[in-house]
Parts: structure tokens; C-alpha cells; sequence
């Protein structure tokens, strides 16, 4: 008996269709890693949040086992990175939003703050 729904073959010709391309934007990949998301509904924000500071959390293991083992597992890190992005995608679709308009946004704060010479400092309002 198998354990393969049509969607997940669906989502699996998706994936592949995509993959080879080798190269989306990030709205194409929000909605590519959306049909990977399987928490519930009622959890949305929370678990994508709650995932993002776990994966953070890795990211942090990997680079703690550098400063112990005086070597980086490049790969593994890079794969961490990875996790984040997911969590930051469904995070993103969870709040409605584009993560094409948030790396915009966010540019134009940090550019923004680099014109006025306050991209040093504290505070979200510089
Ligand atoms: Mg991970």
C-alpha cells in the first residue's frame, strides 16, 4: 500500500517542472514551498514562527561546532539556511505577504538608513 497521495504526485510534477528551470524569484518560491507546508491552519504564524527560531537555532549549532572543532560544515550550514528560508516563506504567506515585497522593503530600510549614515545604531526607527 502505498503512502503517495495524487497531491503529493502532483506536488511532485510541480517540483520538478520548477526544478528545472533552476531559476524562480521568490514569490515563485513562496508558492512552491507553500505546497509543502503541512501544519494546521489554526497554527499558522505560530508554527512557522516557532520553526524559524528552531532553524535559527540551528544555524547557530553549526556555527558553535565550528568555534569547537575549528572547522565549518559548510554544506550543513548552508542547509540550515535553507530550513530558514522555508520558515520565513510560510511565515510570510501565513501574514499575506509577498516575500517579493519584503526583500524590497527591506532593502528600502537599509538603503534608507545607509543615505542618512544611521545603518549603525539601535533602534527599529532610524
Ligand atoms: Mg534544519
Amino acid at each position: 500500500m502505498s503512502h503517495v497521495s495524487d497531491g503529493d504526485l502532483e506536488a511532485w510534477d510541480y517540483y520538478e517542472e520548477v526544478y528545472k528551470n533552476r531559476s524562480m524569484g521568490l514569490n515563485e518560491y513562496q508558492s512552491a514551498a507553500a505546497r509543502t507546508a503541512i501544519y494546521k491552519q489554526e497554527h499558522s504564524i505560530l508554527y512557522p514562527a516557532l520553526g524559524l527560531a528552531g532553524e535559527a537555532g540551528e544555524v547557530a549549532n553549526k556555527v558553535k561546532k565550528m568555534l569547537r572543532d575549528g572547522e565549518l560544515d559548510r554544506k550543513a550550514l548552508v542547509a540550515e539556511v535553507g530550513d530558514c528560508l522555508w520558515y520565513i516563506s510560510s511565515l510570510c504567506r501565513d501574514l499575506n505577504v509577498d516575500m517579493q515585497d519584503l526583500a524590497m522593503d527591506n532593502l528600502e530600510k537599509l538603503y534608507g538608513r545607509k543615505a542618512r549614515g544611521t545603518i549603525k545604531g539601535n533602534g527599529d526607527k532610524r
